[in-house]
C-alpha cells in the first residue's frame, strides 16, 4: 500500500512539475515577445503601443504571426509579405525568457512571492543582457528596478519570513563588497575593463545571491568572460584563415585583445548559474587542486 501511494505521489509530482513547466514556458515566451518590443523601442522615443509590423515593408503582422516562438518557426524567420528576414534575436529572446521562467517556477515553486519577484528579475535581466550586447550600455532605469526588486526580495526573505534583519544586512554587506571590487577595476582601468554600469548592476545581483554567492558570481563572471573572449578570438582567427570575412555572432564586428567587450552578459550568466545551480567557486577550486 505504502509503496503504491509513493509511486502515485511521485507520478503526480512529476505531472504537476511538467504542467507547471509548460505553463511557465508559455508565459515566458509571451513575456519574451513583449520584451522584444521593449528592447526595440527602448530609448527611441517610440511608444509601446501600436501593432507590430515588418521593418522592411511595414506590413502589420497578422494575429497568428504574433504567437511567440511558433510564428518565427512557421515563417522560417521571414516576413510573409516581402520575405525579408526577421532577426533571430526575436526568437532568441522569447526562448531565453521562456527557459528562465521555467527555471524560476521550478526553483521557487513553493513560494509564490519569490516566484513573482524572480519572474520580474528575469525579465529585467533579459532586457539588460540584450541591450548591453547591442549598445554596450546598461539602461539606468533597469538597474533601479532590479535594485528595488532585490531589496524587496531581501526584505521579504529576512524580515517577513524569518523576522530578523540580520540576513538582510549580511547580503547588503556582501553585495557592497562585490560592487566595490568592480568599482576598483573600473577605477584602475579608467573604464576599459568594465563599465560603470557593470558596477551598478553588480550590487542588486549580489544582494539577490546573498553572502554565500557573491564571491562565486564575481570570480565565475571573469572565467566566463575569459572563456568567451578566447573562443571569439579563435573563431575570428579560423574564419580569417579560411579566407572569408571575420565572422562574429551578435553583430560584434571584429574583435582584438584590446576590444571592449560588454561585461554585463557575463555577469548575468554567472549570476544565473550561481542562483539556479549553486556553483561554488571555492568548492570547484578545492576539488581541482587538492583532491
Ligand atoms: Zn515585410
Amino acid at each position: 500500500m505504502g509503496y503504491n501511494r509513493n509511486v502515485f505521489s511521485l507520478a503526480t509530482l512529476g505531472l504537476s512539475t511538467l504542467v507547471l513547466s509548460i505553463i511557465a514556458f508559455g508565459f515566458g515566451a509571451i513575456v519574451g515577445s513583449f520584451l522584444n518590443v521593449v528592447i526595440y523601442r527602448l530609448h527611441t522615443g517610440r511608444s509601446l503601443q501600436g501593432r507590430s509590423h515588418c521593418l522592411s515593408c511595414a506590413t502589420p503582422l497578422r494575429v497568428w504571426e504574433l504567437i511567440p516562438l511558433f510564428s518565427y518557426l512557421g515563417l522560417r524567420g521571414r516576413c510573409s509579405h516581402c520575405r525579408s528576414r526577421f532577426t533571430a534575436r526575436y526568437f532568441g529572446v522569447e526562448l531565453l525568457t521562456a527557459l528562465l521562467f521555467v527555471l524560476t517556477m521550478l526553483y521557487f515553486a513553493t513560494d509564490v512571492v519569490l516566484v513573482g519577484i524572480f519572474l520580474f528579475v528575469m525579465s529585467l535581466l533579459v532586457v539588460v543582457f540584450v541591450y548591453d550586447l547591442r549598445h554596450m550600455i546598461i539602461p539606468d532605469e533597469y538597474v533601479v528596478a532590479l535594485t528595488l526588486a532585490a531589496l524587496g526580495r531581501e526584505f521579504y526573505s529576512a524580515v517577513v519570513v524569518l523576522g530578523t534583519w540580520v540576513p538582510f544586512l549580511y547580503s547588503a554587506f556582501a553585495a557592497s563588497t562585490g560592487a566595490l571590487f568592480f568599482y576598483a577595476l573600473w577605477f584602475m582601468s579608467g573604464g576599459k575593463w568594465i563599465g560603470f554600469g557593470d558596477v551598478k548592476l553588480a550590487w542588486p545581483l549580489g544582494l539577490l545571491l546573498g553572502s554565500g554567492g557573491v564571491f562565486s558570481m564575481v570570480v565565475f563572471s571573469f572565467w566566463i568572460g575569459a572563456g568567451i573572449s578566447l573562443l571569439l578570438l579563435a573563431l575570428m582567427k579560423l574564419s580569417a584563415r579560411s579566407g572569408g570575412k571575420p565572422f562574429l555572432p551578435f553583430g560584434l564586428g571584429t574583435l582584438t585583445m584590446k576590444s571592449a567587450v560588454p561585461f554585463a552578459p557575463f555577469l548575468i550568466v554567472s549570476f544565473l548559474t550561481v542562483l539556479f545551480f549553486q556553483v561554488d567557486v571555492l568548492a570547484l577550486l578545492s576539488y581541482d587542486f587538492f583532491l
